[in-house]
């Protein structure tokens, strides 16, 4: 362990550094860079300092938008304030990284908004910078349904949908996205059937007027639902009824908000319970519930003068969506191949083949593809010989470390040496919050160790002063700017009996923060 912050590179070059400027002579320093302020990069600068107890850590957040939190403000649903109590531990790091009773060890931390790594820094400048680098920047982008007519207007990814209610600022309309025309639709068409699919359902099909005006939901989102003639949702999944991706507390959820808002259910078919027969008494507890879940709330029969409904369908895979010929912002149907169940009795897996001929068609006017998200590199990848896994949609890692050309071997691995991923980044885009922690905590614990044992980028040991200009030069948005955009969210969402009142336009963001 070094006694003082040691560069021990190359030609043994030894210096002491501190991040405040001031020379510290027991403990060591790093110098920490975290790529995204999602749940993974909150968790993971909340456990670095956690375990940094042996050095001085300076940690600085650079995020691509000018609010923090990731999905949580931005992918959240807006009926689930609860979950974002996750941003706390932000939060606290950034109060308590400031308190000296709290920081013995005058550990530093910054955030810096409206940074967008890869274009407004590059990659090569943050490993010029700093000993380690954790790129948690999540999986913006959307999974695509490859089938002919989803290029039609009338067809959204999730993502864009969820970014729309949410008040992202890259889909602000009218500028930059032009949101569904709900007054011109009767019935939707939910492909996959997720819990971000069930997210949407809720969004469609719950009063907007009881359930949505309390929330932070965008202003814009709610016109339009307070406009919708949405009458009916269908959630269509490839697989079977087992094979569902939406979780039993979920779609609990959904089945109760039904029942206290007077939306019909209309019942899963027969055939879809019979196909399950057979393996009724060998499911496990989750299974055993969820389809006692569904059956419990299958209808016999119909309320009578229902208004709204929904559906789950199963054993359909997308094939076509048609073109509305009268309306182009609209489609018309969609076409669906009928699958069936096959058991491997060897392995005990369930898979899905095509009835051979067989297709359904479901009427819709506006369909959202709910089909997950999708990861994507950073420019300079290549250059700095980053591995980026395209089938699993994620950085190529093991335990947090990313893995690179194979020029830095390290134990039978080609390790990235000094840099780090977490989140959904790091494992591809699934996985609840408290998932998303677990994972990012053990990223935190590998780079505290490589710490411990002198293993870092060859980052120079300059202050970071210079570097920090050039964030503001590019506009960054600090945690003291952030604060007044949130003060001003708050305050503006009261006036209008609302949780907060989300600001989507990023020049408007900027200049509420630079006040
Ligand atoms: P993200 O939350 O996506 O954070 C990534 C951050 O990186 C973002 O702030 C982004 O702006 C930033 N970034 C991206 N590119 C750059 C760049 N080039 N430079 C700088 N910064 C960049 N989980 C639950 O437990 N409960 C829920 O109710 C729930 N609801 C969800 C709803 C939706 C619609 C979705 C998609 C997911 C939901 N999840 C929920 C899952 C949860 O959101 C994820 O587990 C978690 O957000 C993943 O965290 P992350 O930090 O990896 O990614
Ligand atoms: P998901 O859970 O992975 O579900 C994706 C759905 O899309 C599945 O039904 C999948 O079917 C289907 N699908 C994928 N590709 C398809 C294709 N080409 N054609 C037809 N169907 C296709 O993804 P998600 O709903 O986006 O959620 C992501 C993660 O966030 C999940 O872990 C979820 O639990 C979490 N989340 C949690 C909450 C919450 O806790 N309240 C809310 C939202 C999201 P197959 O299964 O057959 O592949």
């Amino acid at each position: 362990m070094h006694k003082l912050f040691n560069y021990r590179f190359g030609s043994c070059v030894k210096r002491h550094f501190s991040v405040s400027g001031k020379l510290h002579k027991d403990v060591p320093s790093y110098k920490v860079a975290i790529i995204g302020t999602g749940p993974a990069g909150f968790y993971t600068a909340h456990h670095l300092f956690a375990k940094a107890n042996a050095f001085r850590l300076h940690i600085d957040f650079l995020e691509k938008l000018p609010a923090p939190f990731g999905l949580s403000r931005y992918g959240v649903a807006p009926d689930h304030p609860e979950v974002k109590n996750c941003d706390e531990y932000l939060i606290n790091i950034m109060k308590n990284q400031s308190d000296p009773s709290k920081n013995s060890l005058n550990h530093g931390i910054n955030f810096f908004g409206n940074i967008d790594v890869g274009k407004d820094v590059t990659l090569k400048e943050l490993q010029q910078n700093y000993h380690s680098i954790v790129l948690s920047y999540g999986t913006d982008t959307d999974n695509d349904l490859k089938i002919p007519g989803a290029e039609l207007e009338g067809v959204f990814p999730a993502r864009q949908f969820v970014n729309w209610y949410n008040s992202h600022p890259d889909y602000s309309s009218p500028t930059n996205f032009k949101p569904p025309p709900l007054e011109k639709v009767e019935n939707a068409t939910i492909i996959g059937n997720g819990n971000v699919a069930l997210d949407i359902a809720r969004i469609l099909l719950a009063d907007p007027k009881s359930y949505w005006s309390p929330t932070d939901i965008h202003t814009e989102a709610f016109e339009k639902l307070e406009n919708s003639s949405v009458k009916n949702v269908n959630i269509v999944a490839r697989r079977g009824l087992l094979e569902s991706a939406f979780t039993n507390k979920e779609i609990r959820e959904l089945f109760e908000i039904s029942k206290a808002e007077g939306i019909q259910f209309l019942p899963i078919e027969e055939s879809i319970f019979k196909s399950v027969e057979p393996f009724e008494n060998s499911l496990g507890r989750a299974d055993k519930r969820k389809l006692a879940l569904l059956k419990k709330y299958s209808p016999k029969q119909l309320s009578e003068g229902y208004g709204k409904s929904w559906s789950l369908k199963f054993l359909l895979s997308p094939l076509e969506i048609k073109k509305n010929e009268q309306d182009e912002e609209l489609v018309s149907a969609t076409v669906f191949q009928v699958n069936q169940l096959t058991h491997d009795s060897l392995t005990g897996s369930t898979n899905i083949k095509p009835v051979e001929g067989e297709t359904v068609v479901i009427k819709n006017e506006l369909v959202i593809s709910s089909i997950g998200y999708k990861g994507a590199q950073l420019p300079g990848f290549e250059e700095l010989g980053i591995l980026f896994d395209s089938k699993n949609n994620r950085l190529a890692n093991i335990g947090g470390r990313i893995l690179s050309f194979p020029h830095e071997k390290t134990h039978g691995h080609s390790y990235k040496r000094g840099w780090y991923t977490s989140g959904w980044i790091q494992s591809g885009p699934k996985g609840v919050i408290a998932t998303t922690m677990m994972k990012a905590f053990d990223t935190a614990e590998n780079l505290i160790e490589d710490l411990k044992n002198g293993i870092h980028t060859s980052a120079s040991p300059d202050s970071l002063d210079n570097f920090h200009a050039k964030l503001y030069e590019k506009q960054a948005v600090s945690w003291t700017g952030w604060s007044k955009l949130d003060e001003h969210e708050i305050a503006e969402g009261l006036k209008r009996g609302k949780s907060r009142y989300k600001e989507s336009i990023t020049e408007e963001m900027l200049k509420i923060a630079n006040k």
